[in-house]
């Protein structure tokens, strides 16, 4: 990555973390109560490195097999510096992936259905992990979206809580309908708010996380009560194409 590159990526990573401080100021929350993933699905290694020898610690990518790679480049590249860094899973994982998928991410954002719940429980068995999940729901209800139907909600949590001891349910996440539209995502966000709510109430578990809010409406999640935002385009500009 060149010096015109770098500078493109730090101008657009402090414009990011002003619009987060002004989010968090508009909603009258705090700084350590949201964190900011930055999604780098497509990007090379070395925009990755850069950004985090800016302070970015928190990654989030969409296909095992992409991030694993990438993990392994930065590795060779600067042990110290990889071995800081956060690595989310975000993008919707496949029943015949979650071996390669449970016990490697700090968190797995898109449990989205039982049959890939127990397939990643019989993983972590065998290599005797604990892997950090959240349900990613569908709350457009939109036919070809991935994320598990509202209705599904309790039957996968009761799935979860009573055949994965390895798997621990942290919250929920979503990918609103609207893309790129500010305020108008932000009732998908309240809901994901509600339903998480409804389902603390209903497994007694704490449920801290809600995944909500994308470069075009981040500060709307927040406004509704996001822990994590997962912003790609406006950190690191448009994504390459594969
Ligand atoms: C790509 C992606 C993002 C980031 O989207 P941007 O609009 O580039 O910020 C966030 N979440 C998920 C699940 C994604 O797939």
């Amino acid at each position: 990555m060149d010096n015109d590159a770098r500078d493109g990526l730090r101008q657009h990573y402090e414009a990011v973390l002003s619009r987060l401080e002004k989010g968090l100021g508009m909603a009258g929350r705090k700084r350590e109560e949201v964190l900011l993933l930055a999604v780098s699905k497509f990007q090379p290694a070395d925009a990755v490195a850069a950004l985090a020898a800016m302070g970015q610690m928190d990654f989030g990518e969409n296909y095992v097999q992409e991030g694993l790679e990438k993990r392994h480049e930065l590795d060779n590249a600067d042990l110290t510096l990889a071995s800081k860094l956060r690595w989310h899973m975000i993008g919707h994982v496949q029943s015949r992936k979650a071996s390669q998928t449970a016990g490697n991410f700090c968190l797995i954002h898109t449990l989205d259905s039982v049959k890939l719940a127990s397939a990643m429980e019989k993983h972590l068995c065998q290599v005797d992990a604990v892997q950090k999940v959240l349900i990613e729901v569908n709350v457009g209800d939109e036919d070809q979206k991935t994320g598990l139907a509202r209705e599904d909600l309790h039957a996968l949590a009761d799935h979860v809580q009573s055949s994965c001891p390895h798997l621990s349910l942290q919250g929920l996440m979503c990918i609103p309908p609207v893309y790129d539209a500010g305020e108008e995502a932000r009732p998908y966000f309240a809901l994901l708010r509600k339903l998480c709510e409804e389902l603390r109430t209903y497994t007694g578990l704490a449920l801290p996380e809600l995944s909500m809010g994308m470069s075009g409406d981040f500060e709307w999640a927040i406004a509704e009560g996001a822990t994590i935002v997962r912003v790609g385009t406006d950190i690191f500009g448009p994504r390459p194409h594969k």
